[in-house]
């Protein structure tokens, strides 16, 4: 019986080599295993799996596909749905979402749904026997100059039955380049809309291009050519142009002809703990330190703009994040210590990345919370003084609350200390709007079809969620597309 078959295991770098390069860990699944584990899928008739994507997936089609040796069919179904498959195949917490509700996963391990989905982007990225990567799957084409990747992935018709035609384009303007911005994008843009997208930053992509690093999302291979495909689309996509301060969203309305806007702008203002020594040097968000080491290039010896986070580094927190800048800071050849004030259990971050990190040598300090940041005689962080925590009762989350055990405290000396405490959405742009409603958070105000307090302005993503994840803010950007495309044709 095809569930009988067990999960076809993906093969990665060896943890030892790849603590010291930013290569990719995983290497993804060529054809043959790609096949095998496509044929554990059941097809179910009811999917729990589509039912738990956020963008609603139809995965037993695209998987069916995959089974049959399809790849292009397989890619076309993901298509409809998804216009970043070999990031979400990627980074998407799979455990929690599609193969967290998978059939098989309830006695056994769940269909590797993730693995599929990159399987079949990359594959279509590079075809069969184009390259010797064929039995690894990983490898795709080189760039050209100028960064861009020949697009082979198929594309959904540009102008389907009942969307605006190309005669009657109306203006819409997307405040950033992230997933949500871009699934937004990319929805408008196949309805026949005009469409412009403004980035702050000069490479768009939002956090997958500034946050999450090399070796978990490679930037020319994959997200560049995910970013292409959408441009391919028609998008304009317009970097280093700061909505708020280079052009308000009054002036891009009112002025330069845009019909509606959408704002997927993020959550990209960084928590601190607010306790003694924050201020002193080598006390680093951990945003700063990715974008420091992903978009300026830390990492790379041709560039200028180096960090140097010392021989010994604490990062504090567990998520994404805190793995995303202690697996950094270990490849700059740290020693780094994860300083976290529950236990395993409850670690916020993807499954997969959490054992990557214990694989890779990073020491993990659970029940642990800082107290201060010691710092040398030049105001240079020489330590970190923790308190031990336990378990108490269950907190509003539900999970049970740290409490710190009197008498405990302990120092670990370190010279880098990064805080991973979570994000909040900047406030420039509801600042700098008339009628733009936030909460108390800091959030976008927005109802569930994605409209704001202000006629015509449309939100999604971090910038009203706060901190989430990339399939959900992909989600909220074609909600959101959806409620502009009738916003417009009623308009
Ligand atoms: C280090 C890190 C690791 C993560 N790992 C994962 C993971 O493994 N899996 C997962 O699902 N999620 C992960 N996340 C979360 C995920 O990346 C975010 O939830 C997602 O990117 C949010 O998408 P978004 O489009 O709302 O915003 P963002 O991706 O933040 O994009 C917003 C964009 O808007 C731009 N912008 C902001 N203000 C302006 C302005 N005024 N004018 C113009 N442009 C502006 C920003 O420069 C940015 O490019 C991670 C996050 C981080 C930081
Ligand atoms: S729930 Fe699992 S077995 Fe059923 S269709 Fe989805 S992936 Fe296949």
């Amino acid at each position: 019986m095809a569930n009988r078959i067990p999960r076809v295991p993906v093969r990665e770098q060896d943890p030892k080599v790849r603590a010291t390069n930013f290569e990719e860990v995983c290497y993804g699944y060529n054809k043959e295993e790609a096949m095998l584990e496509a044929s554990r899928c059941l097809n179910c008739r009811n999917p729990r799996c589509v039912t738990a994507c956020p963008v609603g997936l139809q995965i037993p089609r695209f998987i069916a596909e995959v089974a049959a040796g399809n790849i292009a069919g397989a890619a076309a179904v993901i298509a409809e749905d998804s216009s970043l498959p070999a990031v979400c195949g990627r980074v998407c917490p799979q455990e929690t979402q599609c193969e967290g509700s998978c059939v098989l996963g309830v006695k056994g391990e769940p269909v590797a749904i993730g693995k599929l989905e990159r399987f079949v982007a990359d594959y279509s990225r590079e075809p069969a026997g184009s390259s010797p990567l064929e039995t690894s799957g990983c490898a795709g084409p080189l760039p050209s100059d100028d960064g861009s990747l020949p697009l082979t992935m198929p594309r959904v018709a540009r102008f389907p039955e009942g969307t605006a035609s190309q005669a009657s384009r109306k203006k819409v303007a997307v405040i950033g380049s992230g997933p949500a911005g871009l699934a937004c994008a990319s929805d408008l843009a196949k309805w026949g809309y005009d469409v412009t997208i403004f980035e702050a930053l000069h490479k768009a992509g939002g956090v997958l291009e500034y946050g999450i690093p090399e070796f978990r999302l490679p930037k020319e291979k994959v997200l560049r050519h995910e970013v292409d495909a959408v441009r391919a689309l028609g998008v304009k996509i317009e970097t280093n142009v700061i909505i708020g301060r280079t052009i308000t969203i009054d002036a891009l309305m009112d002025q330069e002809g845009f019909e509606a806007v959408f704002i997927g702008t993020g959550a990209g203002l960084p928590k601190f703990m607010n306790i003694p020594g924050e201020n002193l040097c080598g006390v680093f968000s951990a945003n700063e330190f990715l974008t420091r080491n992903n978009l300026m290039k830390a990492w790379r010896e041709d560039y200028l703009t180096p960090i140097h986070p010392g021989k010994k580094v604490c990062v504090v927190g567990g998520g994404n994040v805190a793995m995303d800048a202690a697996r950094t800071a270990l490849r700059l050849g740290a020693d780094v210590h994860i300083v976290y004030r529950r236990t395993e259990a409850e670690l916020p971050a993807r499954r997969e990345e959490v054992h990557h990190a214990i694989e890779e040598g990073i020491i993990f300090d659970m029940l642990t919370n800082p107290v201060e940041v010691f710092g040398d005689e030049k105001g240079w962080v020489k330590a970190l003084r923790c308190i031990r925590m336990e378990l108490g009762e269950p907190d509003a989350s539900g999970r049970r609350r740290p409490v710190p055990i009197p008498g405990s405290e302990f120092e670990i000396p370190t010279e880098t200390v990064i805080m991973a405490l979570g994000t909040s959405p900047n406030p420039l742009i509801s600042k700098t709007t008339k009628g733009l409603d936030t909460n108390r958070w800091g959030c976008l105000v927005a109802d569930e079809a994605g409209a704001t307090t202000r006629p015509g302005v449309f939100a999604g993503g971090d910038a009203v969620t706060g901190a989430a994840t990339v399939i959900l803010a992909m989600g909220a950007g074609r909600t959101a597309a959806k409620a502009i495309d009738e916003y417009l044709k009623a308009k």
